[in-house]
């Protein structure tokens, strides 16, 4: 086994009395894209920002190649930059309106004194050239480009210095339908000639099928099952992923209309107040007594790389199936 790029040890981060992650542990290898899946509320964007210490952490290791950045000043943190960056949801936020692109894409550089201007002027064009856009766009600022073309230059400046670890939260969301797939493709291709890892965050579960290997699913703050892709689509085990992947529109409108889904009722509760026992109690149409009472651990069950956090699934990966096939 390889050491991990990064491991999350029972990661924690209260906003006062918001728990919105509440005890999170998960590893990514070197090159790894794992999806981290869950509706909005769940704490996923969280997560991820505390991964890039945006956030501070409440308690917990965030360690990245076996470095933990939870006790490290602002300036430890900076040097540690290099290795780990960002892309969000809505690139206009992200980029400083006042800068050209090339001053976007090369301030990681910079900022950690990679190369002379000379190399990073070649730098520039290749990094451009990988993300699809045309050197002439150099010279512009971000209210000049299309939202698909900022975040192209958003992913440009993420990936220039060369980290080991990429965190992707909604990078399409805020896209154009007609441009979600070609960014889409775009990471997937920067990924595997760069393999660099990714945390890619989403609530798009197409989007999680085509690029992660491996797939979280966060509810309330808490993972409740984490699956290699093939596996958590043939056979989703925790009755919240059932009823997450049973939501899912599917291509196939023949299929879409036999299909069973799973509606659940009442609302997300707070996570200000989350439900004893497992947090999707209130939710699940399975639930029994002990449910309300013991938080069920996140263990491995069934297959390998399968961890669920539910008493009603056994240690051999059976356990409730809602819907027929
Ligand atoms: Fe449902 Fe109980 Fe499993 Fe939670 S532990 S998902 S309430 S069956």
């Amino acid at each position: 086994m390889t050491d991990p790029v990064l491991e999350l040890v029972d990661l924690v981060k209260h906003f006062g009395p918001v728990r919105a992650v509440d005890g999170v542990s998960l590893a990514i290898e070197p090159g790894e894209v794992l999806g981290l899946v869950g509706e909005s509320g769940s704490g996923k964007s969280t997560l991820g920002r505390c991964v890039v210490r945006l956030v501070s952490v409440t308690s917990g290791q965030v360690l990245l190649r076996g470095r933990d950045l939870v006790p490290l000043s602002r300036n430890e943190l900076r040097r540690l930059r290099r290795d780990v960056n960002i892309v969000f949801q809505d690139p206009s936020g992200s980029l400083n309106p006042r800068m050209t692109v090339a001053d976007i894409v090369t301030e990681p550089l910079r900022l950690h004194r990679i190369g002379s201007s000379a190399s990073r002027r070649d730098r520039l064009n290749e990094l451009l050239d990988q993300v699809g856009l045309r050197a002439e766009l150099a010279r512009r600022h971000p209210h000049e480009l299309s939202g698909g073309q900022r975040q192209r230059v958003s992913l440009a400046r993420a990936l220039s210095a060369g980290p080991a670890l990429l965190v992707a939260d909604e990078p399409t969301s805020a896209l154009d339908v007609s441009v979600q797939a070609s960014v889409l493709n775009l990471i997937a291709r920067l990924q595997s000639e760069l393999g660099f890892a990714c945390l890619f965050i989403t609530h798009d579960l197409a989007a999680v099928e085509f690029l992660a290997q491996r797939i979280a699913v966060m509810y309330l703050g808490r993972l409740v099952e984490v699956a290699d892709r093939a596996e958590l689509f043939a056979t989703p085990r925790h009755p919240y992923t059932q009823a997450l992947l049973s939501a899912a529109p599917v291509p196939d409108p023949a299929i879409q209309r036999t299909r069973n889904r799973i509606v659940l009722t009442g609302d997300v509760p707070s996570p200000v107040h989350p439900p004893t026992g497992c947090r999707f109690h209130t939710r699940c149409p399975v639930a029994e007594l002990v449910c309300s009472v013991d938080q069920p651990p996140l263990r491995p069950v069934g297959p390998a790389n399968t961890l669920v956090a539910c008493h009603l699934v056994a240690d051999d990966g059976t356990g409730p199936q809602l819907t027929k096939p």
